[in-house]
């Protein structure tokens, strides 16, 4: 008999600056489906990258979700308290021989694309191409390196994958949308992806509610699900919240932040009152 899992999202935010009206927005969409279904509602900071993500900024995700009226159950999953484990997950693909070091900078990258799609960067393959001697006298010289994921390789493993979109149903995976995506960064022993996969299916989340921005991930993300015998959750990707000028609202354009509307007298009321505008 297979016992009924209890219906479980999250919310996941990095703490890199404070939460927008875009982030309540998906917030206030997980934690609903969680307290309609009876379910589970929990957070994550996903704070792996250290020079970004700030205390501070935790400290006020916490604050704005309260004040929002979207509380949370149980612990907070915190990324950067859990390095090990991800490290561990790291070394049982490389062991499988399915990761290669990277050395190209940002920029290399960016040059080295063929054709930049849809704000997608798509990496050119260019060190899978080394020798293990070229892979071996750069390593020894001390440069740094990222370890990327080799899909044709991982995919020849896995054979045909999908995913359960919830408005649309079942949707073909192609994880060579994002390409040989970093598992590890040269700065961070893992990277986002291998994270919230790894993190997904340890705190059991059965229905992730996420961004269209994060859809090419998704992709990624089922790929890896089944390379680590990890199931794979029911994905909604919700549409993003576009300012006055159909830009998608960033903490880097000023889209005000729910501290400052908050801090300005503005009650939760009102906010949420303005998220379900924006829904229609
Ligand atoms: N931490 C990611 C972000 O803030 C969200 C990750 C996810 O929902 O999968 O954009």
């Amino acid at each position: 008999m297979v016992a009924a899992m209890t219906l479980t999202t999250r919310f996941a935010p990095s703490p890199t600056g404070y939460l927008h009206l875009g982030h309540a927005f998906s917030a206030r969409m997980a934690w609903a489906k969680a307290r309609a279904a009876g379910g589970r509602f929990l957070l994550r900071l996903e704070d792996i990258d250290s020079t970004r993500c700030k205390p501070d900024y935790a400290d006020a995700i916490l604050e704005d979700l309260r004040w929002l009226g979207f509380g949370w159950d149980g612990e907070v999953r915190v990324q950067s308290a859990h390095l090990a484990e991800y490290t561990a997950v790291l070394n049982r693909l490389e062991d499988r021989g399915l990761l290669y070091p990277c050395f190209c900078s940002r920029s290399e990258i960016m040059q080295a694309q063929a054709a930049p799609h849809s704000g997608e960067v798509m990496y050119p393959g260019t060190c899978k191409a080394l020798s293990a001697a070229e892979r071996a006298e750069r390593t020894a010289s001390g440069r740094k390196y990222a370890r990327r994921l080799d899909v044709t390789k991982a995919v020849r493993e896995t054979g045909a994958l999908r995913f359960f979109e919830e408005s649309t149903g079942w949707v073909d995976a192609v994880p060579q949308r994002l390409g040989d995506v970093v598992l590890a960064r040269s700065d961070v022993p893992t990277s986002y992806h291998l994270c919230v996969v790894h993190d997904d299916a340890l705190q059991g989340i059965t229905h992730v509610t996420r961004g269209e921005d994060l859809l090419a991930a998704t992709h990624t993300h089922t790929l890896l699900q089944k390379l680590l015998g990890l199931a794979t959750p029911v994905y909604a990707h919700h549409k993003l919240l576009m300012d006055d000028n159909g830009k998608r609202l960033a903490k880097r354009d000023g889209a005000p932040t729910l501290r400052a509307m908050r801090l300005a007298g503005e009650d939760a009321v009102t906010v949420l009152k303005q998220l379900t505008e924006s829904a229609v």
